[in-house]
């Protein structure tokens, strides 16, 4: 594609928010007759979905003890709705099945979720978890559970393939995709801060407004617009803690059992939801029945046809090096550095054999031969920033929870257009310097 000299709206990143808003805000400028798709280029460095949103899980749910959170994923799970067939989207619901250190804050959940009127099931005490689970799985055996929160709605999307239905919508209104383009800075007015023009690796396209909806590279975006790298974070306690580094690194690690998909449906015949299972009773090799570890672990996986077997993951770890020097490229299954190892493969294979007897004994069936496993870049306090930058900048930055916050494009074109979100509210800068954090749960993963 030839690269036009000049766009209004410049999107960088073909990943999860960079199509769902070109695609969003073609729609809402055709509607208030202020332009349409044809106003808007996205621009990436390498394909559609060669980010992270290109090898996410795929996992939509709405559980979040956080308010705000849950709330985004409530709109982000209505969009996933609107269009299953186009986003390959699989409804088969959500489970956060969890030990007694978890009760209390999974049941604030539950209740908050009535009131939002996202429907859900929360079964309490572990011989009711039991019997509940039993009644889907027969197999069930995970230990150390005393509650069960079991969402109706989300489930699990394609990752390629839903990428592949948002571009092709947002192609069909007009907006232009140019892959192979690497954005290396910007231009910035004389009068202002704002950026007038995108610098890339083949030429300067003028612009009006730049949404960066980079990913993990969203750190890279955050030096070429001359943003601070540490920042003031107040806390709970109204201690204002300086020199907080805005950006770190978890690697998220994930896998494939290449057994047949099928081999996890319910009892009644059906595709079960995801699974997720937090717990603190002991974990042993599925190997050698050594311990693997007595502290909290967690896990979760679901079976799919896309991966071949059963796809889930573990608990992530935080990369211990200075963020910048971090290899992001290559990424994901072709980063030589961030992909998972024997030790993953030891440990998640005997989480789902302590989970359900059918995995017991199956660890030779791992896809060893497929990499997996990727970087997420996350913020000081683990949750996204949506906002402003330099006046017509505006930064998506997920901190890793967002594949399945397909709406958040939505409501980002909805604020390009003038309109202010209510619920993007809560995930602005300020609230760093404001103390405005976001609660944290007893969850073992970053993003819960
Ligand atoms: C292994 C793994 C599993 C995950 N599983 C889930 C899950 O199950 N559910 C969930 O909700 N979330 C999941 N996530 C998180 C989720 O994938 C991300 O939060 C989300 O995909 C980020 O979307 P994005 O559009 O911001 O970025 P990306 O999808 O990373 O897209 C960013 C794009 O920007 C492009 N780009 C970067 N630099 C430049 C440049 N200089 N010039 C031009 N283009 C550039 C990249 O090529 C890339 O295509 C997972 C993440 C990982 C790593």
């Amino acid at each position: 594609m030839t690269l036009p000299a000049a766009t209004k709206y410049a999107v960088i990143g073909a990943g999860i928010h960079g199509l769902s808003t070109a695609y969003h805000l073609a729609l809402q400028l055709k509607a208030t007759g202020k332009g349409s798709g044809a106003d808007i280029l996205v621009i990436d460095k390498g394909a559609i979905g060669s980010g992270a949103s290109g090898i996410a899980c795929g996992v939509v749910r709405n559980n979040y003890y956080q308010p705000a959170m849950r709330e985004l994923m409530a709109q982000s799970v209505e969009v996933w709705e609107s269009d299953p067939k186009a986003y390959s989207y699989h409804p088969v619901g959500y489970m956060q099945i969890s030990a007694e250190v978890m009760h209390e804050q999974v049941g604030t959940i539950y209740e908050q979720q009535k009131l939002i009127g996202y429907e859900s099931e929360f079964i309490e005490g572990a011989a009711d978890s039991q019997k509940y689970m039993m009644g889907l799985f027969d197999d069930w055996q995970a230990k150390g559970i005393t509650s069960v929160l079991h969402e109706k709605r989300g489930g699990y999307a394609n990752n390629t393939a839903s990428l592949y239905g948002l571009a092709g919508k947002a192609e069909a209104e007009g907006v232009r995709i140019a892959t192979g383009v690497e954005v290396k800075g910007f231009e910035f007015g004389s009068n202002s801060g704002a950026v007038t023009g995108v610098i890339t690796d083949r030429g300067t396209i003028a612009c009006e407004t730049v949404v960066v909806g980079a990913g993990p590279w969203v750190l890279k975006f955050w030096d070429m617009l001359e943003l601070p790298k540490a920042i003031s974070v107040k806390g709970a306690d109204g201690t204002m803690h300086d020199d907080v580094p805005m950006w770190k690194f978890w690697c998220l690690e994930e896998g494939t059992l290449g057994v047949d998909p099928d081999m996890h449906k319910t009892n009644d015949g059906r595709m079960p939801p995801v699974i997720h299972v937090d717990t603190d009773a002991p974990l042993y090799s599925d190997v050698d029945g050594s311990l693997i570890t007595d502290k909290l672990w967690g896990l979760y996986y679901k079976p799919d046809f896309n991966f071949g077997g059963i796809q889930g993951g573990a608990s992530p770890y935080k990369v211990d090096q200075d963020p910048d020097a971090v290899a992001l490229d290559p990424y994901g299954p072709d980063s030589p550095d961030f992909i998972v190892g024997d030790d993953f493969i030891h440990t998640w294979c005997s989480m789902l054999a302590h989970c359900q007897k059918r995995f017991e004994g199956k660890i030779s069936a791992y896809k060893y031969k497929e990499k997996s496993g990727g970087l997420g870049c996350f913020t000081p306090d683990n949750f996204p920033v949506f906002d402003t930058f330099r006046e017509n900048v505006y930064v998506i930055a997920d901190s890793n929870h967002g594949y399945k916050m397909i709406g958040v494009g939505k409501l980002v074109a909805q604020e390009l257009i003038g309109e202010k979100s209510r619920l993007l509210e809560p995930f602005r800068f300020g609230r760093f310097a404001k103390g405005e954090l976001h609660p944290t749960s007893n969850s073992p993963f970053p993003w819960s």
